[in-house]
């Protein structure tokens, strides 16, 4: 067995065991992350930025939000069903952690919305290219580097596997190395930060109760397996709901091009397998409300309907509503990308000559479904008096060949499991701390309730690397005790 030798072990290197990594270094600790990929950054190397309240970048703005109106908005979103001390400690802290990154290297392009609705909060990182997905790739390599550079050593390649305990107290951690060979990693202290279960379909299964590939599509970043939560678990931590960070899917993982997928995201008629509607299309941009709406379907699916004068409109005028996830509004791909999908048999993506044929091919009720349609070109002529919707995303459906898109569940991946307190100490089921055991980012996540909160988008790495750097914070001071 290889045996190493810290004052605190920090459990992977995503977004929040890198910043606990670099914090506890900052406050005088030795230590060893032990990392399960060959690379660092998790599935932040995938997103945009973090989210950030009161930063210089909104004062420049003018964008009127503050801790206190962004918790006030969180607080009510969630029902108070959450831990405040918490969510006030992440948010106060949040405008300074953009500071405390930047003082790193990243730089920000600025504060942004992800739809309409949001508030300006996400801080996209600047990549020296166009704005666009990968950016907080840049971020994590600047705390790579940090961390490096503050005598962090790195064990990559080697999955944590069982927290130890002496006397109630964390004395160490073992792990696998490369060559699958034992290591033991002697610390007085460990900050489990292994970014929840969104690769582990079991745990999917057996926790949520969705059936991955089936009825829910989440972005399953390899390695991504629900480890830190079992080791948690057994280290006594107190078990919460596992839930997952909901974010709709179109087209059930098939390889739609963009032209063909943003046509369908724009506020179209959305219907379910009864031929009806099922919400004000106008929100549709926040992903996660429409994932909650998919998945409270029969069959946990929704259609998004348009017709030929619509598609016409969209490819000549580009689409309505763009984000900065999907900020290309020339869809003039959409007819050789719908041809290639319909050649290839979708099952996602369908056309059809009459509103009959296509409520048959896509399996809904087809009484109901022209009725709807009738209803709903009706309210294009007058106003939504079903769901009031925006009459500027009102198009009627008329013209063959008439298009439809199923929307599934999905996820980023999945949050919360472990029981914490505002200090990042995972707690037991008598909310007592374990002494020397901390927990941030994803496996923590305990904050949304049920639904993630978009409306301050940036949350989730938000959160990651703001716990982080709160359990980083709380476990060198246990050390240096
Ligand atoms: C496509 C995509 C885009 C996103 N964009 C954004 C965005 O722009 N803004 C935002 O707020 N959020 C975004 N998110 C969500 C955000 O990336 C996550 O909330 C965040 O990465 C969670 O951080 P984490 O540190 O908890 O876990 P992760 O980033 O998931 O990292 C977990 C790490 O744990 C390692 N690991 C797992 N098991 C072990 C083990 N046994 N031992 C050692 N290491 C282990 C993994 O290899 C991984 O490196 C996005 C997610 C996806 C998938």
């Amino acid at each position: 067995m290889k045996k190493y030798e810290a004052q605190i072990c920090v459990i992977a290197a995503g977004p929040s065991g890198l910043s606990a990594a670099v914090q506890a270094a900052q406050d005088g600790a030795k230590v060893i992350v032990l990392e399960k990929n060959a690379a660092v950054g998790g599935a932040a190397n995938m997103g945009m930025g973090p989210l950030g309240i009161g930063t210089k970048y909104q004062k420049q703005q003018m964008i009127d939000i503050s801790v206190e109106k962004a918790f006030n908005m969180f607080m009510d979103y969630t029902h108070y069903n959450v831990d405040a001390r918490l969510i006030k400690r992440y948010f106060s802290q949040s405008a300074e952690t953009i500071q405390w990154l930047e003082d790193m290297g990243v730089e920000f392009e600025g504060a942004f919305k992800y739809f309409p609705q949001s508030e300006a909060t996400w801080h996209i990182v600047k990549t020296g290219k166009e704005i666009g997905p990968r950016a907080a790739s840049f971020m994590n390599r600047a705390l790579y580097q940090k961390a490096l550079e503050l005598g962090v050593e790195f064990l990559l390649e080697s999955p944590a596997q069982k927290i130890l305990k002496e006397d109630g107290k964390v004395v160490g951690v073992l792990a696998k190395g490369p060559g699958n060979e034992e290591i033991e990693v002697k610390c007085r202290a460990a900050i489990i930060c292994t970014g929840g279960a969104g690769a582990n379909k079991q745990m999917i299964r057996d926790k949520i109760g969705l059936e991955w590939g089936t009825n829910v599509f989440n972005f399953a970043i390899p390695g991504i397996m629900g480890d830190g939560l079992r080791m948690a678990w057994d280290a006594g931590a107190d078990q919460l709901p596992v839930r997952i960070e909901m974010a709709a899917n179109c087209g059930g993982g098939e390889p739609a091009s963009g032209s063909v997928s943003n046509i369908f995201k724009q506020p179209n008629l959305l219907v379910n397998r009864f031929g009806k509607r099922i919400m004000n299309e106008d929100f549709m941009q926040n992903t996660t409300y429409l994932s909650n709406v998919a998945n409270h379907q029969k069959d946990k699916i929704v259609f998004s309907i348009v017709d030929s004068s619509i598609v016409k409109y969209y490819v000549k005028n580009g689409v309505e509503v763009t984000s900065l996830v999907d900020p290309d509004p020339d869809v003039s791909g959409f007819y050789e990308g719908m041809e290639t999908l319909l050649a290839n048999g979708s099952k996602n993506f369908f056309r059809a000559d009459t509103l009959e044929e296509l409520a048959e091919k896509i399996g809904v009720n087809v009484e109901n479904f022209k009725e709807t349609v009738d209803t709903y070109n009706y309210f294009c002529d007058s106003y939504d008096q079903e769901f009031f919707k925006d009459p500027r995303f009102l198009r009627p459906i008329f013209k063959a060949p008439f298009y439809a898109c199923a929307f599934y569940p999905g996820g980023y991946g999945t949050v919360g499991g472990v029981r914490i307190n505002e200090n990042c100490e995972a707690c037991d089921s008598e909310f007592m701390p374990i002494p020397g055991l901390y927990c941030a980012g994803a496996d923590s996540c305990n904050i949304y309730d049920d639904s993630y909160m978009f409306l301050l988008p940036g949350n989730s790495m938000g959160y990651a690397v703001n716990t982080g750097r709160i359990a980083g914070m709380s476990a060198a001071e246990y050390v240096n005790l």
